[in-house]
C-alpha cells in the first residue's frame, strides 16, 4: 500500500484546482490584496455560514484572540481561564493581553474543559474563559455559560480547531461575547498561509476589534486608538472562499472515516477511543485516541507508512514559559495522558480503505 499522510493539502488542493487558480488570478488582477471585496465577500460568507451576524478577518488566530481580549478591556493582571490541554497560542494570548493564565484540566473522554474543574478554578480576580472546541469536539456550551454567567465572567470561544462544529445543533464560535477561528493550512478550513477571524452578535464589539486590527483607525485617516496591523489578505480571502464551498462535503467526510476507526477499534482494549457526546457534532480536525506503548505503535506504524502526530506531546503548564503561572503541587490529569495520546491520519483526502489500513495495523501491533 502506498504511504498514508497525516494530512495531504495537495491531493486537496487538485480537487479544487481550477476554482482556485481563477479566484487567485482574480485577486491579483484587481490588485485586492489587504482587505478589499475578496476579505468582505468571505466574512459575509463565513459569518452566513456559521450564522453569527458579524465576522472580521484578521492575520492569524492567535491574533485574533489578543485583539479580543483587548476589545473586551479585560483588566490587566486579571486571571483568564484557558485548557491545559490545547495550542500554546490560547495561553500565549493571555500573556500577551497582560493577563495571567489559569490552567484547567480537560475532561477525561472528550478533552475538551473539565468543568468541575472550571468552578473550583474561578475566584474573585476571574475576568473571563477560553473554552477550547478541542480537535473539533465542542465544549459544553450550555453548562459552561451557566457557570459563567451568574458570576459575570466573559467568555471567549477558541474555535480555531472547530470550523463548522455544533452544540446542539448551533454553531459554535457564537455562544460566547467573541469567538476565534484561525486558517492555519492544517485546520479543517485552512488557508494558503495565515489567516484568522474573530466572530460576534454584537456590532459594537465587531467594530472594535476591526478598528483594533487596523491600525486603530474608522477610517483612512481617522484614527481613534493605538491598534495594531493584524488583517486578512485577499489571496487567502479567496482561496477560503472557494473551501468554504466544500467545507460541509469535507465535514462529513471526516465524520465517516472517524466512524470507520471507531467501529473497527471498538473492542481494541489496549487503546481509548475518543468520545461524541450526543448533543455534539464532532467536525474531528483531529481524530485522538490513547493508545498503550504509545511510542512503539508509531514507529510500527510509520514502518508501515503511516503517518501519525502528536497533540500535544506536552500539556501547556509543562511548557518551561509557562511553569511559572502553575504552582508545583499541582497535577493535570492532561499532563498524565500526554504519553499516550496519538493522532491518526485524518481528512477527506483518505479514503475508507486507507482508514481501514490503518485500523488493521494497530490491531496488528497488539496482537503480536
Ligand atoms: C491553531 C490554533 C490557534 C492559533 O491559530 P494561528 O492561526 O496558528 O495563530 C489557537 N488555538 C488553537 C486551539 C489552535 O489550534
Amino acid at each position: 500500500m502506498k504511504k498514508i499522510p497525516f494530512l495531504d493539502l495537495y491531493s486537496q488542493y487538485l480537487s479544487i484546482k481550477p476554482s482556485l487558480e481563477r479566484v487567485i488570478q482574480k485577486v491579483i488582477k484587481n490588485s485586492g490584496f489587504v482587505k478589499g471585496e475578496y476579505v468582505s465577500e468571505f466574512e459575509r460568507n463565513f459569518a452566513e455560514y456559521l450564522g453569527i451576524s458579524h465576522c472580521v478577518g484578521v492575520g492569524n488566530g492567535t491574533d485574533a484572540l489578543e485583539i479580543s481580549f483587548q476589545a473586551l478591556g479585560l483588566p490587566q493582571g486579571s486571571e483568564i481561564i484557558v485548557p491545559a490541554n490545547s495550542f500554546a497560542a490560547t495561553a500565549e494570548a493571555v500573556v500577551r493581553a497582560g493577563c495571567k493564565p489559569v490552567f484547567c484540566d480537560c475532561d477525561k473522554s472528550n478533552y475538551t474543559l473539565d468543568l468541575d474543574h472550571l468552578e473550583k478554578k474561578i475566584n474573585s480576580k476571574t475576568s473571563a474563559v477560553v473554552p477550547v472546541h478541542l480537535y473539533g469536539h465542542p465544549c459544553d456550551m450550555g453548562r459552561l455559560l451557566k457557570i459563567t454567567q451568574k458570576r459575570k465572567i466573559q467568555v471567549i470561544e477558541d474555535a480555531a480547531q472547530a470550523h463548522g462544529a455544533e452544540y446542539k445543533g448551533k454553531k459554535v464560535g457564537g455562544f460566547g461575547r467573541l469567538g476565534i477561528f484561525s486558517f492555519y493550512p492544517g485546520k479543517v478550513l485552512g488557508a494558503y498561509g495565515d489567516g484568522g477571524a474573530i466572530v460576534t452578535d454584537n456590532k459594537e464589539l465587531a467594530r472594535k476589534c476591526r478598528m483594533i486590527a487596523n491600525h486603530g483607525r474608522v477610517s483612512k485617516h481617522d484614527y481613534r486608538m493605538i491598534g495594531r496591523n493584524s488583517r486578512l489578505d485577499g489571496l487567502q480571502a479567496g482561496v477560503l472562499n472557494v473551501k468554504l464551498n466544500h467545507l460541509e462535503e469535507w465535514i462529513k467526510k471526516r465524520n465517516k472515516i472517524a466512524a470507520l476507526y471507531l467501529s473497527k477499534l471498538k473492542n481494541c482494549e489496549q487503546v481509548v477511543l475518543p468520545r461524541t457526546e450526543e448533543w455534539a457534532r464532532n467536525v474531528y480536525h483531529l481524530f485522538v485516541i490513547r493508545a498503550k506503548k504509545r511510542d512503539d505503535l508509531k514507529s510500527f506504524l510509520k514502518e508501515k507508512g503511516i503517518e501519525t502526530g502528536i497533540h500535544y506531546p506536552k500539556s501547556i503548564p509543562e511548557l518551561k514559559p509557562y511553569r511559572r503561572f502553575v504552582s508545583k503541587k499541582e497535577k493535570f490529569f492532561t499532563s498524565k495522558i500526554s504519553k499516550e495520546l496519538l493522532s491518526l491520519p485524518m481528512g477527506e483526502h483518505l479514503s475508507e480503505k486507507e482508514a481501514g489500513f490503518v485500523a488493521d495495523s494497530i490491531k496488528e501491533f497488539y496482537s503480536k
